[in-house]
């Protein structure tokens, strides 16, 4: 599965419709402290079906956002936007989730409107997902760092995709 786009609209700092198009291979995101960078990597994880406010610096998920600055007033909704490419059957998926201010959040996949666990099922499949150990926020870099070599190697293994296939093997082996 590939990220191809991104849309951003009254994300926290995101208060603006901001659009992101992603292309084959590494991509960077560069700028000053509190640009808004962190909070990028936080809107993929919450249009992935993210459920802890506090894993996203939030003490409530309302707190996702535009609170409102001294020159802008807060926003009463946010919405992001994920296009991506090799989604199961639906080859090409664009999952949004929608927040309002005090009303919880929706999702959509294609335009239809989805249950929470569609939107995880997608991602899982395609091994990935809010809680992937492929992304890694800056408050979970002294974690990596921290491990012991064999969790650390579990972390990059699971982060490949290749995790299942020790399962498999270890199933083989025993027949
Ligand atoms: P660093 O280089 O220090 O890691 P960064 O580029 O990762 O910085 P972020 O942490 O993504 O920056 O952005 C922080 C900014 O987002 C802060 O200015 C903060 O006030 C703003 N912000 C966070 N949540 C909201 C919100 N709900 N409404 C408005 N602004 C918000
Ligand atoms: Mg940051």
């Amino acid at each position: 599965m590939r990220i191809r786009r991104l849309k951003l609209a009254g994300f926290k700092s995101f208060v603006d419709p901001a659009e992101l198009h992603i292309h084959p291979g590494l991509t960077g995101v560069v700028g000053p402290n509190g640009c808004g960078k962190s909070n990028l990597l936080e809107a993929i994880r919450w249009v992935m079906g993210e459920g802890s406010a506090r894993s996203l610096r939030g003490g409530a998920m309302d707190d996702v956002i535009f609170a409102g600055t001294a020159q802008r007033p807060a926003r009463d909704f946010a919405e992001v936007s994920l296009l991506v490419d090799g989604a199961g059957d639906e080859g090409e998926a664009e999952v949004v989730r929608r927040i309002e201010r005090g009303a919880g959040s929706a999702y959509r996949i294609n335009g239809r409107d989805v249950r929470a666990k569609d939107v995880s099922l997608l991602f899982a499949d395609a091994a990935t997902g809010a809680h992937s150990p492929a992304l890694v926020s800056q408050n979970r870099i002294g974690a990596v760092i921290a491990a012991r070599p064999a969790e650390r190697r579990q972390m990059l293994e699971e982060a490949a995709g290749i995790a299942g296939l020790h399962v498999r093997r270890r199933d083989a082996e025993q027949k």
